[in-house]
C-alpha cells in the first residue's frame, strides 16, 4: 500500500503519487467522549495539500470514468469484503471516537458494508429511458455518464457510514472522491481510509481516487469554493447547509444536502401502546439521541396521554446510562463537552418556556475515569409552539405534546422548519393512508408502525424543508453523482423539425 498519511495530515489513497507536503502543523485533536482522553492528533490540510488533492482527483477521474461500470463495481466489492473482515475492529474505534454502544457502532459498519452490496448491483444497472420521438424515423434515450470529482463533507455521528452512502455510490458512477470527515471523528475516518487505501492499492484503481482532507469549516468551504468539485455532498447542521448552499451555489454547483431534522411521532388512541413506547424510547435516546432521525417530539392523543407519559416517564428512569462498551449499557456518552452544556441550556430554556420536566437532564459520572460526557435523557411535556421545540438541540430531549384531533396532530409535526423523517403510530386505516397521502407527512420519511429512525439503505435517504432536500444511498439516489445526457438520432433520410417547425430554404 502506497498510502501517505504524511504527519498525519492528508490520507492519499492507492497513492502512486509522490510524498504528500507537510501541512502548516495546525492540528486536531481526537477525544474520547467516555472520558474525554486525546486518543490522537491529526494535522489540518493546508492550502497546498487541499490544491494537490483537487489535482489529483481530477487525474484520478480521467482515468476511472473510462473504467467499465462493472469493474468499478469489483473495487467496491473489495471494500465491502474487507469491511466485513473487520466489522468488529472498524465498530471498536466507533465506539472509541464517538461513543456508540457496541451494537449501534456494529450497525453502523453493517451500513457500510450493504452500501457495498447495494452499488456492486447497481455497477450492472445505471439505466436510462429511451423516450418515444414525436419525428419519424428518430430514436431518443437518456445515458449516464460518470460526474467528476466528488466532494464529500461528514457530520461527526455517522462516522463511517455517510462516507460509505456518498463514496461507495460515487465510485461505481466512475467518480473520484475527496472525503472531509468531522473534525470530532478523525480516527474514524483514518480506520476507513486505510482499508480503502489497501484494497485500491490491491485493486491497482488510479492515484487519488479516494482521498480524505483533515480539518474544520474551513477545509469544507474551500472544497465547496473549487469548481473542480462536480458535487458537493454535505451532510451536518442546517447553518452548515445554508453556508455551502451558498459557496457552491455561487459558483453554480451542484450540491447535495443532508442537514438537521426535528422528528415527530404521532400515537393515535388505536395505536398498539407496546410498540409505540419501545419505538418512541429507541428513537428517542439511541445513539444518545445523537442521529438526525432522533426521535424529538411525541404526539400523544389526548385521551391514552396519561397512562402512555406514565409508562414513558417510568422507562425513562430505568434507562442504562454509561460505557457503552458494556453490553448492559442503552446510552452512551455524549460527543463532547460543548453537546452536554447545549443539552442544559435548552432544558434551561424548556423550564422557562413553560416545559415541564419529567425525568433526566442531569450528568451522569459514568465514565472510567469519573469524567465523560453523559447525560441521562430528558422528557420534557411543553407546549407544541415553544421556541426551544422548534430548533434541532443534538442531544437526548424528547418534547411531549398532547392532541385531540389527527388533523392537529399532523399540522403539528409539520409545523416546524425541518422536514426529515416522520412517524405515526395508528391500527385506523384511515390515519395510516392520509398520513402517507400528500395531506398527511411532509417529510422526506414517513414511516408507520414503526419509529423515526433507523432506515435502512435500499430507500432514498434524506428530508425536505431545512433539512435540505438532499437524497442518499438506496433507490435512485445514485443520479446525484452522475450527469444525465440526452441523445436523439435521426436514422431517416429528412429533417423534420420538432413541434412542427418549418425552416425551408427556397
Ligand atoms: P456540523 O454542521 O457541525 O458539521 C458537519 C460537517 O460540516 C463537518 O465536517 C464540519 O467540519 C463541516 N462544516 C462546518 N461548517 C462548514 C462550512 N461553512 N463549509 C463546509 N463545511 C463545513 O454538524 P455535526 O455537529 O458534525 O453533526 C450534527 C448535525 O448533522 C445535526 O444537525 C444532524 O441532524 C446532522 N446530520 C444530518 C444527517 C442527514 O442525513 N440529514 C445525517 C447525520 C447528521
Amino acid at each position: 500500500m502506497e498510502q501517505q498519511m504524511a504527519t498525519g495530515a492528508v490520507w492519499r489513497l492507492a497513492g502512486w503519487s509522490g510524498a504528500a507536503a507537510r501541512g502548516t502543523g495546525a492540528t486536531i485533536g481526537s477525544l474520547c467522549p467516555m472520558d474525554g482522553a486525546l486518543l490522537a492528533e491529526v494535522e489540518v490540510a493546508d492550502a497546498a495539500q487541499i490544491a494537490a488533492a483537487e489535482a489529483l482527483a481530477a487525474s484520478a477521474f480521467s482515468v476511472w470514468q473510462l473504467v467499465p461500470a462493472p469493474t468499478r463495481g469489483r473495487l467496491v466489492a473489495a471494500i465491502g469484503q474487507q469491511a466485513r473482515a473487520r466489522k468488529q475492529a472498524l465498530a471498536a474505534v466507533i465506539t472509541l471516537e464517538v461513543g456508540k454502544t457496541v451494537s449501534e457502532a456494529e450497525g453502523e459498519v453493517q451500513e457500510w458494508i450493504d452500501m457495498c452490496d447495494f452499488a456492486v448491483g447497481l455497477s450492472r444497472q445505471l439505466h436510462g429511458l429511451t423516450i418515444v420521438s414525436e419525428r419519424p424515423q428518430h430514436r431518443m434515450m437518456e445515458q449516464w455518464h460518470p460526474l467528476g470529482p466528488v466532494a464529500v463533507i461528514t457530520a461527526f455521528n455517522f462516522p463511517m457510514a455517510v462516507f460509505a452512502w456518498n463514496a461507495m455510490l460515487a465510485l461505481v458512477c466512475g467518480d473520484s472522491v475527496v472525503w472531509k470527515p468531522s473534525e470530532k471523528a478523525p480516527l474514524c475516518a483514518a480506520a476507513v481510509m486505510e482499508l480503502v487505501a489497501e484494497v485500491c492499492l490491491r485493486e491497482g484503481a488510479p492515484a487519488g481516487l479516494c482521498q480524505c482532507l483533515f480539518g474544520g469549516a474551513s477545509v469544507g468551504e474551500a472544497l465547496a469554493a473549487s469548481p473542480v468539485y462536480r458535487l458537493v455532498s454535505a451532510t451536518g447542521s442546517t447553518a452548515m447547509g445554508r453556508r455551502v448552499a451558498a459557496v457552491v451555489g455561487a459558483r453554480l454547483g451542484r450540491s447535495l444536502l443532508e442537514l438537521g431534522g426535528n422528528n415527530a411521532m404521532i400515537v393515535a388512541p388505536s395505536a398498539r401502546q407496546e410498540l409505540a413506547l419501545r419505538a418512541a424510547l429507541f428513537s428517542a435516546v439511541g445513539t444518545a439521541g445523537q442521529r438526525c432521525t432522533t426521535l424529538r417530539r411525541l404526539l400523544v392523543q389526548e385521551t391514552i396521554a396519561e397512562g402512555f407519559i406514565a409508562r414513558l416517564t417510568e422507562a425513562y428512569q430505568s434507562l442504562r446510562v454509561g460505557d457503552p462498551r458494556e453490553p448492559s449499557t442503552l446510552v452512551g456518552p455524549l460527543i463532547d463537552e460543548a453537546a452536554c452544556a447545549a443539552m442544559e441550556r435548552a432544558l434551561v430554556e424548556a423550564v422557562s418556556q413553560g416545559g415541564r420536566l419529567l425525568a433526566g437532564g442531569e450528568r451522569v459520572r459514568a465514565g472510567s475515569l469519573g469524567g465523560g460526557f453523559y447525560m441521562q435523557p430528558a422528557l420534557v411535556e411543553i407546549s407544541a409552539d415553544a421556541p426551544v421545540v422548534q430548533r434541532e438541540t443534538f442531544a437526548p430531549i424528547l418534547y411531549l405534546h398532547r392532541y385531540s384531533s389527527f388533523e392537529e396532530a399532523v399540522a403539528l409535526q409539520n409545523g416546524v422548519s425541518q422536514g426529515l423523517s416522520s412517524a405515526l403510530f395508528s391500527e385506523s386505516l384511515s390515519e395510516t393512508e392520509h398520513f402517507l397521502a400528500q395531506s398527511g407527512s411532509d417529510c422526506g420519511i414517513a414511516n408507520v408502525n414503526l419509529g423515526t429512525s433507523g432506515a435502512e439503505i435500499g430507500g432514498a435517504f434524506g428530508g425536505e424543508k431545512d433539512t435540505g432536500g438532499g437524497r442518499e444511498s438506496g433507490s435512485d439516489a445514485w443520479k446525484s453523482y452522475m450527469r444525465r445526457t440526452t441523445n436523439t438520432v435521426n436514422y431517416g433520410t429528412t429533417l423534420p423539425l420538432s413541434q412542427g417547425v418549418r425552416f425551408e430554404m427556397e
